[in-house]
């Protein structure tokens, strides 16, 4: 807890400045100090994390973010519960109550300064992966690939990547995060290779010769002349195009379905019925249908993903030595939620579905027992099975 300045080439918190409360609100390190000079820093509390409303009024979120939580909270005195991460979530449940994501219990001096950092990383994860999802969910089995870390801080970048794959996205683009992920990068070029080729013809054919082989040849056909043009120059240097991109501004994009049509056109009268058509810049929620109808085989998806709102959730403490409390607002009591493995529905208080009237389950494991791990959070690639799984069976509209 240094008062020193230290120079900081880049404006990122260290994982150790995290565990150290250096990057929460001061007020609980204050509040800390009083609990403990009053001798109150010791009292036994649940406390629930939940959310009072999903962004847009969306009917689900995807909760995401968990692992981190685990990993801050570890060797605390904390025991922690929760929905597992890629679960599907309502704010609420179909009796009105706010669905409590995560529960965490001890004595409450022991981990309070860790609310801030925790919502932190549920909010923002979460927020991401239930953008992503829903572009998974309308995008159906066309491809959908992640272009976004360059609109957010380098820093969180592998945060940004996991999110998006968890919720559902085929491809990532930084190798960070495919190493991470266990993943392949993908990308072929920017505009800035045509530019520095000396236009399409000269990028094309020296992509054909010299990018690795086993990496699928896709051109960005929309550099200086118009992508019909650009397309039929792709299909003439590059044998094996796997591909075309259209990046093309809003200003040019005209009649855009036409365009993309006539880029197929192009491309299957020279032998590439099997080269995609790709298309990114502005992609979001409300572009893609359009795109789909014209015929599009994917999108690479930036700023609406990165920058997704936030779910804003909140962690309140309902329970003190064993008894109900809650803040005006909020629903006071340990909630026991329960979860129907048929269909998915959530419920508290009761273990009888108010959907299929079948009976229900926890819908908790709990990861750390007075923070000891009990289980270790699941690889990445199953909690994207969780959430691609549970997004099958959901609708976009409440
Ligand atoms: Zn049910």
């Amino acid at each position: 807890m240094g008062k020193e300045h230290p120079s900081r080439e880049f404006f990122v918190a260290t994982p150790e400045e995290i565990r150290a409360g250096r990057t929460s609100d001061v007020y609980f390190h204050r509040t800390l100090e009083i609990l403990r000079k009053a001798g109150r820093d010791r009292e036994p509390v649940v406390a629930e994390v939940s959310t009072g409303g999903l962004p847009n009024g969306w009917p689900w979120g995807v909760f995401c973010g968990l692992e981190e939580v685990v990993h801050l909270l570890r060797d605390r005195n904390v025991s922690l519960w929760a929905i597992p991460e890629g679960s599907l979530f309502p704010p609420k449940t179909p009796r009105g109550v706010p669905l409590p994501v995560i529960v965490l219990e001890g004595p409450y001096g022991d981990w309070a300064v860790y609310e801030t950092p925790l919502l932190g990383m549920v909010c923002q994860a979460s927020g991401i992966a239930t953008r992503a999802a829903r572009i998974r969910k309308l995008a159906g089995t066309k491809q959908v690939f992640s272009f976004g870390v360059r609109r957010m801080h380098p820093g969180i970048a592998p945060l940004i990547e996991r999110s998006v794959y968890v919720g559902g996205l085929d491809a990532i683009t930084t190798p960070l995060g495919a190493d991470m992920l266990g993943l392949a990068a993908m990308g072929t070029m920017p505009h800035a290779l045509t530019i520095v080729m000396g236009g399409p013809r000269e990028a094309f054919l020296a992509l054909h010769k010299h990018l690795e082989k086993k990496v699928p040849r896709i051109a960005l056909i929309d550099t200086y002349y118009d992508e019909k043009t650009e397309a039929v120059i792709a299909a003439e240097a590059i044998p094996d195009l796997a591909g075309v991109r259209l990046d093309t501004p809003s200003s040019r994009r005209g009649n855009f379905a036409a365009i993309v049509h006539e880029v197929r056109w192009e491309l299957d009268l020279r032998g590439h019925k099997d080269a995609k058509i790709y298309v990114s810049g502005s992609i979001d929620e409300a572009t893609i249908p359009a795109l789909l109808e014209a015929g599009v085989d994917g999108f690479g998806v930036g700023t609406s993903l990165s920058s997704a709102a936030t779910i804003d959730f909140a962690l309140d403490i309902v329970e003190m030595r064993g008894k109900p409390v809650a803040k005006r607002g909020k629903f006071g009591g340990r909630k026991a939620l329960a979860r129907c493995p048929k269909d998915g529905a959530y419920e508290v208080g009761t273990t009888t579905c108010p959907v299929c009237d079948g009976k229900m389950a926890s819908a908790y494991e709990q990861y750390l027992d007075v923070g000891s791990v009990v289980a270790d959070p699941p690889p990445v690639a199953k909690v994207r099975a969780r959430a691609l799984a549970e997004l099958e069976r959901a609708s976009m509209s409440p």
